[in-house]
């Protein structure tokens, strides 16, 4: 007998009919003997549906309130599929992220997880119950519904994984695995077999949305094995896993882009000691989170100038443009240029570390093409560019056909 956790994400369970081959599917498991500890997310659209409704009302709702209103969307889920399993005739009990003993730092709308105290739940399961819990939510200690980021139903099964100690702990999608790209983009992708945490941390970074980034994070931290595979299929998925000497045979595990990013670049700003730390140091305080920053070598003569590129997640462009507007007449720059037209490109992989000249030939790969780069950065086991968003797919493309289809 086994004790294990599964996660159905929000295409999994977004009709009556697809939480019913969820329940069949969990049913199946339960009559192999094995203890099961479901997490749902809310049916696909509904989450969006609901922020929808709430910037109807108005544009920047209180974080607590958009959190009271979130949790709900799960909350459906739960009952519906323990309904479903009892009209199987299974014994299943649903628990909000609170009655399973989830609880959480205060951070409304991105709250982290301080400790699970699964009590009920091993009560339940020790009843003999299926036990279904709603993904993305938990509680305070004082008592205040929390939400964990989007797409936060994977950390809660990973999370509850761990705290259960759980032998297998199965994220199922509507996908196969992990690809060795977005599928919707790369029609010649290919399901990966394994992949170390650092890899899928480094796809799911930049932009590659399969797995929630925090939760594989923790899973790493506690060593959490898990697999993502399909809820439409019996075929094997992904193993995500510590990392092992033989996957430094593959250069490249796989690539990804991510079109939720903007690039912001500050002209002639003075060279001098300091001004990169007070840009900076300002978008930290709205925390706005930056990702990659170029700096040019500075020029003219007397007192010189340089321009400053960096790059925030879109939805934080109007913000970010505020702030550095702010410090206009401190800093005595030229310009801000705002540019939402990009797209970052990252191909990721630990066999980077020991094998030469990827980087030419990714920038080989994209000049053939005729795409332009705009911005590079690297990091041991990812090289990431910016390249004009209208072209962006089309060099993923091309990146993809050069690594990882030959
Ligand atoms: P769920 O609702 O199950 O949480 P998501 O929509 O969050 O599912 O994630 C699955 C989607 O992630 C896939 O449909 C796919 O389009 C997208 N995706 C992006 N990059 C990849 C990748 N490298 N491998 C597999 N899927 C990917
Ligand atoms: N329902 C939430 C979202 O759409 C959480 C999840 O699906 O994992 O982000
Ligand atoms: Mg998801």
């Amino acid at each position: 007998m086994a004790l294990i956790v599964q996660k159905y994400g929000g295409s999994s369970v977004g009709t009556t009919a697809l939480i019913k081959n969820v329940a069949t599917r969990v049913a199946a498991y339960r009559q192999r003997g094995d203890q099961l500890v479901v997490v749902v997310s809310a049916m696909s659209g509904v989450t969006d549906n609901l922020i929808r409704l709430a910037k109807d009302i108005m544009p920047l709702p209180s974080e607590r309130e958009m959190d009271m209103l979130l949790a709900t969307g799960e909350q459906t889920t739960i009952a519906l599929t323990a309904m479903a399993l009892h009209a199987m005739g299974v014994p299943a009990v649903s628990l909000t992220g609170a009655q399973a003993g989830i609880v959480t730092d205060g951070v409304h709308t991105k709250a982290k997880i301080q400790n699970i105290t699964p009590r009920k739940v091993h009560a339940l399961l020790n009843s003999g119950h299926v036990v279904i819990v709603a993904g993305f939510q938990g509680q305070t200690p004082e008592g205040q519904i929390t939400t964990l980021g989007r797409g936060g139903s994977d950390l809660t099964a990973i999370a509850l994984a761990a705290a259960l100690k759980a032998d297998l702990c199965e994220i199922y999608t509507d996908v196969d695995g992990v690809y060795t790209a977005d599928p919707r983009i790369v029609p010649k992708a290919r399901k990966i077999e394994e992949i170390a945490y650092d890899e899928l941390l480094e796809l799911a970074g930049a932009g590659a949305k399969v797995m929630q980034l925090r939760s594989v994070e923790f899973a790493k931290k506690f060593r959490v094995t898990f697999e993502v595979r399909s809820s439409l299929s019996g075929n094997p998925g992904t193993i995500v896993k510590e990392e092992t000497k033989s996957m430094e045979d593959v250069v490249i595990r796989g690539v990804s882009l991510d079109k939720n990013q903007a690039k912001v670049t500050l002209t002639g700003v003075p060279d001098r000691p300091g001004t990169a730390a007070r840009v900076f140091r300002a978008l930290a305080e709205a925390a706005i989170n930056v990702d990659m920053i170029i700096q040019n070598v500075s020029h003219g003569t007397g007192a010189p100038t340089t321009d400053l590129s960096f790059t925030v997640d879109k939805p934080d462009l109007l913000k970010a443009h505020k702030v550095i507007e702010a410090l206009r007449k401190e800093l005595n720059f030229r310009q801000i240029i705002a540019n939402e037209s990009i797209g970052k490109l990252s191909i990721v992989g630990v066999g980077m570390r020991s094998h030469s000249g990827i980087a030419a030939r990714m920038f080989d790969t994209l000049a053939r093409e005729g795409i332009n780069i705009d911005m590079i950065s690297t990091s041991e086991i990812k090289i990431s560019v910016t390249v004009e968003l209208a072209k962006a797919e089309a060099a993923t493309r091309a990146v993809h056909a050069a690594f990882l289809e030959s």
